[in-house]
Order: C-alpha cells, then structure tokens, then sequence
C-alpha cells in the first residue's frame, strides 16, 4: 500500500500555499521536509558519530547544538530532555553511545534560563492531584544551574555502565549571548 499523506488528495481551490497557511504545525514540518529531502544527497556514514562525543543538553527551543557547536551532520549524538538531566534514561543512551557506537566523550549542556528552575518537585504533588496517580519521575527541578551541571557530570562518572568517563565536561549555556561558560567539577 502507498500514501501520499503529505499531498493533498482532493483537488485544492485555494492557491497551494493559501491551502498549507490553514494546516498543522506538523503540516509545516512535513512541507519542510520535501524541500530538505529534495536536496539531500546520501551522505553514506554509517550510524558511528565522526567526532566520537555525545552531547547531553536541555531540550530548551533557544538551544540550536549544531550551530551554537560547529558540528555538521553525522558529528555527534545529540540527547535532550526538560533540563539536560542526567537520568536513568540518559545513562541508557549513553551506554548504547559508547558500547556500541564508539563514542568517547561527553558534553553537558545546561543553560540560563531554564524552565526547571522555577518549578520545584511539588509539580509532583500537583499532578498527583490533578490525575490520581503520581508520576515514577522525579521532576529534577533546581535552583543552581552550576550545581546542577556538576551533579549531572557526576552521575555520568559515576556510572557503572559508562567505560569511557575520562573526557566529561559540563557547561551553562547563556541564552542571551550564546556563549557557553565552563563548570570546574571540583568547585
Ligand atoms: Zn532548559
């Protein structure tokens, strides 16, 4: 079977683009990706990243890694979530990173203005009110972005299933200038 579902399949009266301006968000992406794919050329890498790092961040909208980075396609393995939070997930991702796609360093990415910084873990308590059940995950609010970078680079180091814990490196990224500042571990 075949579908065409980024086409419209009735005939359109209003002009294509008048058309498109009334669909989704995700309507949009789609369009994007024709034009993306029209002029994509295989880049024939396999699925190893080329500089052997996995970049650990929030998932905030402001954050573009590739650019804010310098990195090209095929580079690095990006791994976001609400707050760049080192979790169990995270730590199942990187252990794939490294054991199986030949991974060797890891970049923290946190960043200033984070939305977990005005929220604290009694968004827990909420939801469990609102909903009847309370989530299996911690919220992983905080208040100190630096503290949280070097809890976050812990976590990595400490890992059981991490082989390659020598190249750990956390930064805060300002939003407002775009530069990333250095957290020292030790500090
Ligand atoms: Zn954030």
């Amino acid at each position: 079977m075949s579908t065409s579902a980024h086409l419209p399949a009735e005939p359109v009266q209003a002009p294509a683009g008048a058309a498109r301006s009334g669909g989704t968000v995700t309507d949009r992406l789609i369009d994007a990706n024709l034009l993306y794919a029209a002029g994509f050329d295989d880049p024939g890498m396999d699925a190893r990243p080329v500089l052997r790092v996995a970049v650990v961040a929030c998932m905030d909208a402001r954050l573009d890694l590739h650019d804010a980075l310098g990195l090209s396609l095929g580079d690095c393995h990006t791994i976001r979530n609400a707050g760049g939070v080192v979790t169990d997930d995270v730590i199942r991702s990187l252990t794939i990173s490294q054991r199986a796609l030949g991974t060797r360093s890891v970049v923290l990415i946190h960043h200033t203005g984070c939305g977990l910084e005005s929220l604290t873990e009694e968004f827990r308590h909420e939801l469990e009110m609102e909903v009847g059940q309370r989530p299996a995950w911690a919220v992983e609010a905080f208040r100190d972005v630096d503290q949280d970078v070097r809890q976050s680079m812990q976590r990595i180091r400490t890992s059981p299933f991490l082989p390659h814990t020598d190249d750990v490196r956390g930064f805060v990224f300002d939003v407002k200038t775009g530069l990333l500042r250095e957290i020292d571990p030790s500090a």
